[in-house]
């Protein structure tokens, strides 16, 4: 029998965070005050975030303790199992070794509760009664609901109107968990009734509804405002992710010549690759690191490196990091979790350094792997990580060619379970491949603020 499962028991599971801020070649740039472009301080950050999660924001500190009540939540689906492709292996007839990590064994179905359920905890023991966030796909907002669930939290969720319509039962879940959806836009925020007075069709956006949600906690003082990727505490928390891999990797005698994650905000990308990152800094191992994104919202591989906004009102600070502008509108892909138009500054800054890389793809072979996977592993894979599943695929098969016996691990970020319109719609030959033009960021990018 072959071995496929490589488990961490729970007395195994990591204790600390990793903070790539202690490590990085180049810091990343301050985040700035969108009012007075001057570098943002915790203050600027108080009326929507705890202070403990906006100190581990700033942190440099290279360990971060992981609250007990956090690891006891995490302990309902983590450590999560480390899985060798052998099927998918031999159906590419790779000398590759693929494993995946599997993030969808969670509550929720992605990697996102990670975050989700430290974001909650801390908010709880800062006094705070009700999050607001907002959701593209929906599976923020599930993780989010999760969270806020088991910690007696009141949760309003802003989900993009396009994926309120197509994904019903996403808003059913968030809702068994007692979560308030809206779609957005709403006539509940300024934000959200000045885009339908322009166009009172919208059918909204992830800058958007983050514009909606960011109102909603500003205005509220028993209310923060909650974000799911982007963030570096968002990419702190994911790190227990790629610390978990290390572990199981020591078990199987093993490691990776190549770490890959699809790519949106950052944060399954970071949560698996910032440990190893962190070995690549300091032991100076031979890593390659790869992010994927969808050519049709590809921030990394065509957006600029630039001061922006996080959302269409700008109301949160700038950012530097890779963006297509504030303003953009992402074409109507199916991987709804990776049409934000910006990019982690952590990931975006060790990008611009060259310690990770970046491919996209477009649909047609991102669903085409998902398939490929489908039919030899047996998991359906989310959209979002069918991109991570093709960057494996194609550096299988780069193997292949080389006559190469090298280790490559993706992260599975989720399953497609509640995706399955898009797969309808990939069966019956519908999906097609959408490229961003070139024009079309060059104008949003001209556009913005130079500070
Ligand atoms: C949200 C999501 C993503 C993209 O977000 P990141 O912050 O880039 O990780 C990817 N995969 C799944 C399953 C998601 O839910």
């Amino acid at each position: 029998m072959k071995e496929r499962k490589i488990i961490l028991s729970e007395k195994e599971m990591p204790r600390k965070w990793y903070n790539i801020q202690a490590d990085m070649p180049n810091p990343m740039q301050p985040p700035l005050n969108p009012a007075t472009k001057k570098p943002a301080g915790p203050d600027d950050l108080s009326p929507i975030f705890p202070m403990s999660l906006i100190e581990q924001e700033m942190s440099q500190e290279r360990w971060i303790d992981i609250p007990e009540e956090v690891l006891d939540i995490y302990t309902l689906w983590r450590p999560s199992p480390l899985h060798r492709a052998y099927s998918l292996e031999k159906a590419l007839g790779t000398p590759a070794k693929i494993y995946y990590k599997q993030e969808g064994v969670s509550p929720a179905g992605s990697h996102k509760p990670n975050t989700a359920v430290a974001q909650a905890y801390y908010n709880k023991q800062a006094g705070v009664k009700r999050l607001s966030t907002e959701t593209g796909a929906g599976q923020w907002g599930s993780a989010l609901s999760l969270a806020c669930n088991f910690f007696g939290l009141e949760c309003t969720v802003y989900m993009v109107k396009v994926s309120y319509q197509q994904k019903p039962y996403r808003r059913s879940l968030m809702e068994t968990w007692g979560a308030n959806v809206f779609a957005s836009p709403t006539d509940l925020t300024q934000s959200g009734r000045d885009m339908l007075a322009k166009n009172p069709d919208s059918m909204g956006s992830l800058g958007l509804a983050i514009s909606e949600a960011v109102e909603d906690a500003a205005g509220r003082p028993d209310t923060n405002y909650s974000l799911g990727s982007v963030l570096n505490h968002v990419m702190l928390h994911q790190t227990v992710i790629g610390l978990e891999c290390l572990e199981q990797f020591k078990m199987v005698n093993d490691y990776p010549d190549y770490v890959i994650g699809c790519c949106g905000g950052g944060s399954n990308f970071a949560g698996i690759s910032f440990p190893f990152i962190h070995d690549k800094i300091r032991d100076d191992k031979n890593i390659t690191c790869i992010g994927v994104e969808p050519k049709a919202c590809p921030t990394l591989t065509k957006g600029a490196f630039t001061y922006d906004f996080g959302d269409v009102a700008k109301y949160t600070p700038m950012l530097m990091m890779y963006t297509l502008g504030h303003d953009f509108m992402p074409p109507g892909i199916h991987a709804g979790g990776l049409r934000y138009h910006g990019e982690s500054p952590l990931v975006s800054q060790l990008y611009k350094d060259g310690l990770i890389e970046a491919r996209a793809y477009g649909q047609e072979g991102v669903f085409e792997a998902a398939l490929t996977f489908a039919r030899t592993e047996g998991i359906l894979p989310a959209p979002e990580t069918a991109h991570a599943i093709k960057g494996a695929i194609d550096v299988a098969l780069e193997c292949k060619e080389a006559k190469e016996e090298k280790t490559i691990l993706f992260n599975f970020s989720g399953h497609g379970h509640f995706d399955l319109t898009a797969y309808d719609d990939y069966l019956a030959g519908k999906i097609k491949d959408i490229e961003y033009p070139q024009e079309e960021i060059d104008k949003s990018i001209a556009s913005l603020e130079k500070v």
